[in-house]
């Protein structure tokens, strides 16, 4: 009983007859226990199995008998166990190729399996029953690596590839976990992967997965995997389908395509049919810093930017959807900065034979720049919009054949018409050219159409609201692309109505000045600094300076001043300075030949040179000459007068007085009278004379000492009893005495109170206050009567000047003394002023120097 193994139970250890029976069967004989062990086997089974029987004892039926196992004998294994009942089945060995029928029956506590091999391969084509079709041999066709399984994972079949590939038998492979077979792997993640997937698959679960194995040294196989479970009739699972595809190939493919994507300078991101995320390029994910992992599913998500992510997962699902093009505008975050920029996704689904989706390729191109240009251009646009809005000008653009295409608003509210009306026409704004300039734009537009340069024209345009025509500037730039062609014109039209009304009154002006320049009647000079820089003819011809002298800087109105004149000129000159302009004064020019030329010089400042002056002269030497005609005649005349006059006056005393003598009262007392009017003739003589010799400046002086209030009580006693009329009020004294001439002085004051007695004919009383300083005494003479203009009272100092009203018609006089009065004041060293208003009185103040130490 050798033949048992002690360790096990002895199944039919009552049975020796039978046993013995066993021994002798001629086929192989085999009684397994309830987990497939091998707990017996007969003699024969060396012949079957190639090894003892004590090789096979203990061992599981698959592993110690490989040569029998099948997925035919599985099944009619598990059936017999489970049915309780005998079965047999026939099949070709897939380790030996021979045809085995392998009967079984239950027996307690295990199984009785008899192998016969009586027939030959070539026997095979005998029917096989139905679901025990499948063979390895059919596998054995099969590029995929295809192998049957017990739901534990232990080969009941396996084809030919994988053997070939890992260089084994099939009887070294039959009956091993498949985890543990030299095909697979000897790495124990690879072994527990597939041990991991045949678990989920013996629950009955589809497993697909990839896997790398290592079939023999040197040798790496990509396989795409799929462990199928089958199931009984009862539903159990009975065993698993395992097909290995080699995708190496593929995977290699990817890799070279990762590295070529990676290349891209794109990012780059691969999708699955299902919208999910497959893979991101390098590029992809330096830029987003997500991870594989991260990204997962709808994690790619994350580096939108919020606002975009609803729109973009509609667009997306909707390509998926419709496998229709992806394309879509979409703002990324940048990993290291946070920031986002814009970027255009594009995606294009990439299609199997059969027109299935297999993947998505789309890449993300950054757009940033553009967008950014985009915006800059559509601001640019506005802009220029805004602008041609806000310009003053009207604004139009004209098409490169002249077509107006746009016009702002300007245009259309002065011209009232749109820019619609004009587009058929590129000449139909010539309805609102006045039609005298429309031949002059019609060709001038033409020659800028022909020849592509600019236009630029004056002409005048109709206002559509009130029919009025203005004249306005238009120009027109040509607009080229980077081929130099014409592509738009680009025009403005400026109001240049009131710079043409300043340009026609300037022209008017510059004609009236030429006038006035040419004139032979006026001199004028044009001075900067002592030199006279321009003249016209009329002042060269006075000066007898010719243009040559005047270019050669020859011409210095300092030098052509008469010395006598220099300080007045001056004095002109600073008051030119002040007040912009000169008032009219007499000179002199010394003329190139030296002689003298007297004229009456008037002068502006240029507002726009400060440094430049117009001077206006005059000659004024036929009035020099009449004037001094004049002095010359009452000169003589006063000279004439005289000597008669003190004749006649002596004959007259002479003789009043020899009547006088001789008792002739009457007489006399009429002579007596004529002596008034004689010494009032020989006080105009007087002062005839006086103004002649101040004239020709020979009127002479005394120096005195002066006690001024004595020649005062002196003065207006004589008034006094001259004009008794009035009174004289002395208010104060002066104290003082001065140095100056005393007949003079008396002169001035009596001319003073004469005419304020003269001029209040309705008054009474005449006012004189004195009052003195250290240096000045002031004597103001005041009346009460007609009193002088305002704007008259400097004039009354100028020679032979009266006023005349028809109050003072009957007052006489010849406009000489306060000429007089003021002239000997003035060699005083004095002033004298005078305050007066029509019908309020008048006040004349002299103001006499204290010379003490004279
Ligand atoms: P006349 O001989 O005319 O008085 P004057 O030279 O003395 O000449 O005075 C000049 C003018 O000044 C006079 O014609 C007169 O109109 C005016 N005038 C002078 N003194 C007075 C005064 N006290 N009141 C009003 N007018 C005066």
């Amino acid at each position: 009983m050798s033949n048992i193994n002690p360790t096990k139970r002895p199944l039919l250890a009552s049975h020796q007859t039978p046993l013995q029976i066993l021994e002798t069967l001629p086929g192989a004989f085999f009684l397994v226990d309830d987990a497939a062990t091998i707990v017996y086997a007969n003699a024969s089974t060396q012949a079957i199995l190639g090894a003892t029987r004590e090789d096979v004892l203990g061992k599981p039926l698959w592993r110690g008998a490989p040569q029998l196992v099948s997925t035919a004998l599985y099944r009619a294994v598990q059936k017999t166990r489970q049915t309780r009942a005998p079965s047999e089945v026939e099949y070709v060995s897939p380790v030996t190729g021979t045809w085995l029928h392998v009967q079984l029956s239950p027996t307690v506590g295990g199984l009785m399996v008899q192998v016969h091999q009586g027939r030959t391969v070539a026997q095979r084509e005998a029917p096989v029953p139905q679901g025990e079709r499948l063979s390895i041999e059919d596998l054995d066709g099969l590029y995929s690596r295809i192998s049957v399984l017990t739901p534990e994972g232990i080969v009941l079949e396996i084809n030919e590839v994988p053997l070939a590939e890992a260089r084994v038998r099939r009887e070294e492979v039959i009956g091993k976990p498949l985890a543990e077979t030299s095909w697979w792997s000897d790495t124990p993640a690879a072994q527990e992967q597939v041990h991991a997937a045949i678990a989920r698959a013996s629950r009955g679960e589809t497993v697909r997965f990839e896997a790398v194995i290592h079939p023999r040294e040197g040798l790496d196989r990509h396989l795409e995997v799929a462990i199928t479970p089958h199931r009984d009739a009862d539903h159990h699972i009975a065993y698993l389908i395992f097909a290995g595809i080699d995708i190496t190939e593929r995977k290699r493919a990817e890799a070279e395509l990762h590295v070529l994507i990676d290349a891209i300078p794109q990012q780059v991101w691969i999708m699955r049919p299902d919208g999910s995320y497959d893979s991101f390029n390098q590029r992809a994910h330096d830029y987003t810093g997500l991870s594989t992992e991260e990204s997962q599913g709808e994690g790619w998500m994350q580096c939108l930017h919020p606002e975009d992510r609803s729109r973009v997962r509609s667009a997306w699902q909707c390509a998926v959807q419709t496998g229709g093009v992806y394309e879509t505008e979409v703002r990324l975050r940048q990993n290291t900065t946070g920031e986002y920029r814009w970027f255009l996704a594009r995606g294009m689904p990439m299609r199997d034979d059969t027109g299935q989706i297999i993947k998505w390729f789309g890449t993300s191109t950054d757009i940033e720049e553009q967008k950014r240009a985009e915006q800059q251009l559509k601001e640019s646009r506005e802009s220029l919009r805004v602008l041609t809005e806000t310009v003053p000008q009207l604004v139009w653009v004209a098409r490169s054949d002249g077509l107006l295409e746009y016009s702002n608003q300007h245009w259309q509210d002065y011209t009232r018409f749109t820019f619609e009306h004009m587009q058929n026409d590129r000449w139909a704004h010539f309805q609102f050219i006045h039609p005298a300039d429309q031949e002059g734009t019609r060709a001038c537009w033409q020659h800028a159409l022909d020849m592509g340069t600019m236009y630029e024209h004056e002409e005048r345009l109709r206002n559509g609201q009130n029919g009025e025509y203005r004249w306005f500037l238009t120009r027109g730039m040509p607009m080229r692309d980077d081929t130099g062609q014409i592509i738009k014109w680009f025009g403005t039209s400026t109001d240049i109505e009131e710079q043409k009304r300043t340009e026609e009154a300037l022209r008017q002006s510059q004609e009236h000045a030429s006038i006035l320049m040419n004139s032979n009647i006026i001199g004028i000079n044009i001075i900067e600094g002592e030199q006279i820089v321009e003249a016209n003819d009329t002042f060269l011809r006075m000066t007898g300076y010719t243009r040559e002298d005047l270019r050669a800087g020859n011409m210095n109105w300092l030098h052509m001043t008469a010395p006598d004149d220099l300080a007045r000129t001056l004095e002109a000159h600073q008051e030119h300075a002040t007040q912009l302009s000169i008032t009219p004064y007499e000179k002199e020019y010394v003329c190139k030949d030296g002689s003298r030329l007297p004229v009456l010089v008037g002068g502006v400042l240029f507002q726009h040179h400060p440094h430049q002056a117009i001077g206006f002269v005059l000659d004024n030497s036929a009035r020099k000459e009449l004037e001094q005609r004049k002095d010359d005649f009452i000169n003589m005349a006063s000279h004439e007068l005289r000597n008669p006059l003190t004749a006649l006056k002596m004959q007259t005393q002479l003789v009043r007085k020899r009547l006088e003598k001789q008792s002739q009262h009457e007489a006399a007392t009429a002579l007596a009278r004529m002596e008034g009017p004689i010494k009032q003739l020989e006080r105009l003589i007087a002062e005839l004379l006086d103004v002649s010799k101040i004239q020709a400046g020979r009127l002479e002086y005394v120096r005195e000492r002066v006690d001024l209030d004595e020649l005062l009580r002196e003065v207006t006693a004589t008034i006094h009893h001259l004009h008794p009329s009035h009174t004289i009020l002395v208010r104060g004294s002066v104290h003082t005495s001065l140095i100056g001439d005393r007949d003079r002085l008396g002169q001035v004051f009596t001319n003073l109170l004469s005419n304020a007695i003269k001029y209040s004919p309705d008054a009474q009383t005449v006012e004189m206050d004195l009052s003195a300083s250290d240096e000045v005494v002031t004597i103001r003479v005041r009346d009460h009567g007609l009193g002088i203009p305002r704007e008259l009272r400097d004039k009354i100092f100028e020679r032979f000047y009266r006023v005349t009203d028809p109050k003072r018609k009957a007052i006489p006089g010849l406009g000489m003394g306060l000429y007089i009065v003021a002239e000997i004041i003035k060699h005083h060293g004095g002033t004298i002023t005078a305050d007066s208003a029509v019908g309020e009185g008048s006040a004349f103040m002299v103001t006499l120097p204290l010379m003490r130490d004279a």
